[in-house]
């Protein structure tokens, strides 16, 4: 039977690098998004294109209404979805006594709640075969924490903590569960940063760069597949040795 993978968050950045990477070792790929409908459409596009079965999919990962009807589309037309990389994220800079509530809510509800629905939408396939991956995207500051970025940090530091109990949980019923913890990358999330911090963070990463996308969706892709067979729970950082 042909199985899927669900990239959330994969109209731009690590989530798109990813989505590429796992179509060209074959998997059909259901692109999600949330407001960047045409870059998604664009990326499945160049995956036809390549001849790679391919989907885009728009949904709020914080919606778990939204996020059940996406694993059920995803299903139909690609396949059972039997991997799922939880990509999709946001930040927010600033001092944390200023964070407001909303500010905060939001940030629990992509980044911890968004993998919580997409877990629990793909798990029944899953349990029911005994088989399935699922690939979370952490940061190096869910690690080590980082100043002026306390709630992104909790959350990333949160979807580690899911990696470990999930990979326990279900490492009896054949799913393995792992986390990439990547440094500083190339995405529009680190554009966002004046140009002074991005040039400190390069400074910073002993290789003297900020990462590429396409790094991470290898370490992604790495977890994903059966190079990874007995590799559960764990937390693979890519950082170019920031963390170091
Ligand atoms: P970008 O901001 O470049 O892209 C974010 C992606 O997530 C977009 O495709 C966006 O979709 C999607 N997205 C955001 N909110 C939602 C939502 N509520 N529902 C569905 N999709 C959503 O981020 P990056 O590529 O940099 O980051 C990807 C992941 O990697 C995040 O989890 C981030 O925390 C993590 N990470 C990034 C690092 C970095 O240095 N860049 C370092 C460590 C971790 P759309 O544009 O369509 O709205």
């Amino acid at each position: 039977m042909r199985t899927s993978a669900l990239i959330t968050g994969a109209s731009r950045g690590i989530g798109r690098a990813i989505a590429a990477a796992l179509a060209r070792e074959g998997w059909p790929v259901c692109v999600n998004y949330l407001e960047h409908r045409d870059a998604a459409e664009a990326l499945v596009r160049e995956l036809r294109d390549q001849c790679r079965a391919a989907m885009a999919f728009r949904a709020d990962v914080a919606d778990r209404e939204a996020v059940a009807a996406m694993v059920r589309a995803a299903s139909e037309e690609l396949g059972p979805v039997e991997l799922l990389v939880n990509n999709a994220g946001i930040s927010c800079q600033g001092l944390f006594q200023d964070l407001d509530g909303a500010a905060w809510e939001r940030l629990l509800a992509v980044n911890l709640t968004g993998p919580r629905n997409a877990v629990q939408a793909v798990l029944p396939h899953m349990l029911r075969e005994k088989r399935g991956c699922i690939v979370n995207i952490s940061s190096i500051w869910g690690l080590r924490g980082g100043s002026c970025e306390t709630a992104y940090a909790v959350t990333k530091a949160g979807i580690i903590g899911l990696t470990r109990s999930l990979a326990l949980e279900l490492a009896p019923s054949g799913i393995r569960v792992n986390c990439v913890a990547p440094g500083c990358i190339e995405t529009d999330m680190v554009r966002a940063l004046s140009p002074e911090t991005r040039a400190m963070l390069a400074e910073e990463t002993p290789m003297g760069r900020l990462g590429r996308p396409e790094e991470i969706a290898e370490a992604a892709a790495f977890l994903a597949s059966r190079r990874a067979s007995f590799i559960t729970g764990q937390v693979l950082t890519a950082d170019g040795g920031f963390t170091v």
